[in-house]
């Protein structure tokens, strides 16, 4: 308990709290209230000094949400409150049960669904009450800008998604470096070097340091009809021992692993102002996501998520130690975008302090970028999306061929519709011999 006294009057006042209200003290107190809107979600954040104790209920005609806050006595004035939103109209006090407690009113324009949780206080952020407002009803806005068939982008869309951000600072290293500092970094390095390449475009879901909900993420991936969505983030243990990179790609259902499980639900409780990884049975992913993980073309999706996987397992394992040699799955909410090839990369353990220091450091940053890179440039080389650039390129590149026991050049010749003496100009032979293991380009015909 916290009473200050100044005047020898009050004290006299608080001892007596203090001997024999201890409990009905005004212990709690809010100390600020932000609120932000971002796609469905309406969202009321308060600043708590120690944990809040709250119950709630709805009541419609008007719509709104009554709030119990017990052991807040002060009032907080909402004057200053922006309500950037049409769905929330007002948050204002009223009469509580008992003098002890608070009572806040929520006036909502329409019916919205909420979800309140409490958050423990952190390095930089004290206790958190988060009043989440779904509308059922939203409809988002924007309209695809890449849609699929003759009109789709020619340039491969990847979005690049920065772990965290903003109040979301994601995990914290021993040292006290941030992991939304470490991914964004990282995702602008990735995002350069996509945007050099011919053919290929990056989105980022963000490029500063504010906070994007988890299931905002794979939206944006949608709206822009991605070929990729790429989402970065590093990984925390409770210990400093556990080490290396790992990539995760969506499960089908629960989680493959004891570290998936684990996965799921530390980037869970670790967010501040909603998990970067919701499960999927979440309602407002499940609505979004609908069937869709069950139909087949998620399947192809899936499948595409994990071959990138590999790739870029193999790239990052020159770059640092892995964690897991194979992809890892799990049920993130970063991942849900129906068809849209989804992967997460965890480029080490924050909590450990030796790769703290690698991810503080500037080239160690770009080489994973690097390595990302070409994992992606390989995965589009080998199956570009159709209508795009690099599926022109690949149509009109000529192929090559690694000849066969038995294999002579004009079998070959015959096999891909071309001339003995083109497949010969073509990689200047001067006879007719070929060797097993030789590799011919292929003219095309
Ligand atoms: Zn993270």
């Amino acid at each position: 308990m916290n009473l200050k006294c100044k005047h020898p009057l009050r004290i006299c006042l608080c001892l007596l709290l203090a001997l024999n209200f201890s409990t009905l003290a005004f212990a709690n107190q809010i100390q600020q209230a932000r609120f932000n809107q971002a796609g469905d979600t309406s969202r009321l954040v308060l600043e708590f000094e120690s944990e809040p104790t709250f119950t709630y209920f709805t009541l419609s005609g008007p719509n709104r949400l009554v709030l119990d806050l017990s052991g807040v006595g002060k009032r907080y004035s909402f004057d200053n409150l922006q309500l950037s939103s049409k769905a929330v109209t007002k948050v204002r006090h009223s009469t509580p049960k008992t003098k002890q407690d608070t009572r806040l009113v929520i006036e909502m324009s329409k019916q919205l669904t909420p979800t309140i949780f409490t958050l423990p206080a952190s390095p930089d952020a004290s206790y958190r009450l988060v009043i989440e407002l779904v509308d059922p009803t939203y409809i988002a806005d924007t309209t695809p800008v890449n849609t699929a068939g003759p009109d789709r982008d020619k340039d491969i869309i990847i979005v690049v998604d920065a772990g965290h951000g903003g109040v979301d600072p994601g995990s914290i290293g021993p040292a006290g470096t941030y992991e939304k500092r470490i991914t964004l970094s990282i995702a602008k390095m990735l995002e350069t070097k996509i945007n050099n390449e011919p053919g290929m475009r990056a989105i980022m879901t963000r490029d500063g340091d504010y906070y994007i909900s988890p299931n905002a993420r794979p939206r944006i991936a949608v709206q822009a009809n991605a070929d990729l969505l790429i989402s970065i983030h590093a990984d925390a243990f409770t210990t400093p021992q556990p080490r290396g990179g790992s990539v995760w790609v969506l499960s089908k259902g629960r989680a493959d692993s004891e570290l998936g499980r684990l996965l799921e639900q530390t980037e869970r409780s670790s967010e501040l102002l909603g998990p970067a990884a919701e499960v999927i049975e979440d309602r407002d992913t499940e609505r979004y996501f609908a069937e869709t993980i069950l139909n087949m073309s998620m399947d192809l999706f899936r499948a595409s998520s994990y071959e990138l996987s590999n790739k870029m397992i193999n790239e990052m394992k020159g770059v640092t130690k892995m964690h897991k040699k194979v992809p890892q799955s799990a049920s993130l909410a970063v991942l849900t975008a129906p068809e849209t090839p989804s992967i997460l990369v965890e480029v080490g353990f924050i909590s450990n302090p030796q790769e703290e220091k690698n991810l503080n450091w500037k080239e160690h940053r770009e080489r994973l970028a690097d390595a990302m890179f070409r994992s992606i440039t390989a995965f589009f080389k080998k199956t570009p999306p159709d209508g795009t650039l690099w599926a022109q390129w690949k149509q009109n590149a000529p192929q090559q061929h690694r000849v066969a026991s038995g294999e002579s050049l004009s079998l070959l010749a015959q096999r891909y519709g071309v001339t003995v003496s083109k497949l010969k100009s073509e990689n200047n032979l001067s006879s007719d011999m070929v060797k097993i293991g030789q590799l011919l380009t292929i003219p095309s015909s």
